[in-house]
């Protein structure tokens, strides 16, 4: 269904029961995933030490790898493993994690990550301080002329995404809005026609 739908990517959110308190699933399940899906996948580790497993990642199909600033002790590092590896490179900040801690690695960064819900279970209420965090990062990368997609991630819905396309969001992650809908296809395409050029 995702393959034959509007949908750029596949999002799937790897956890350890240890930097959050849910656990999802490793490399088995993304290889399996990876047999089947006809779009890249953007992985997301909400792990502890990510930068023990990169290439690991990599050989299970990843070709999107992002890592919590809250769990990298040598961020530059990892993010320069990761892109070594041939993968595209994300750094994902929770809700309390002020956008400046990237002001010395966003020039360096494919993609920004931030979490608009607590990470570890789906289906939580979106935090609004996000919209500011979505200005404020904007701002950073277009100050430092770099590159880095801002991806949003936690209680997207059909409501919020036009707000947050015109915030200046380039990625939308949405999984409940989309799996507990009784027309995912239809939900993917509305939710890809959330920019502003679209939303009246
Ligand atoms: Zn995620």
């Amino acid at each position: 269904m995702v393959n034959n739908s509007r949908a750029d990517w596949f999002h799937l959110d790897v956890m350890d029961g240890v930097f959050v308190p849910n656990i999802t699933f490793g490399f088995q399940i993304i290889n399996v995933i990876n047999q089947y899906a006809q779009k890249p996948l953007d992985v997301h580790l909400m792990i502890v030490q990510p930068e023990r497993y990169l290439e690991q990642f990599k050989k299970a199909g990843a070709d999107i790898l992002s890592i919590h600033y809250e769990a990298s002790t040598h961020l530059h590092r990892s993010i320069y493993a990761i892109k070594d590896l041939g993968m595209q490179a994300g750094v994902v900040l929770n809700p309390h994690t002020h956008v400046s801690v990237l002001e010395d690695i966003i020039s360096d960064l494919d993609l920004v990550l931030l979490m608009s819900v607590n990470p570890g279970f789906g289906g939580q209420k979106f935090i609004d301080n996000t919209y500011h965090k979505i200005t404020q990062l904007k701002e950073l990368i277009l100050r430092k002329n770099a590159h880095a997609l801002i991806e949003i991630d936690g209680g997207v819905t059909l409501d919020n995404a036009p707000k947050l396309v015109n915030a200046g969001a380039d990625v939308l992650v949405a999984g409940n809005t989309i799996f507990s809908s009784d027309d995912p296809v239809k939900t993917i395409e509305l939710l890809k026609e959330s920019s502003p050029l679209y939303s009246a």
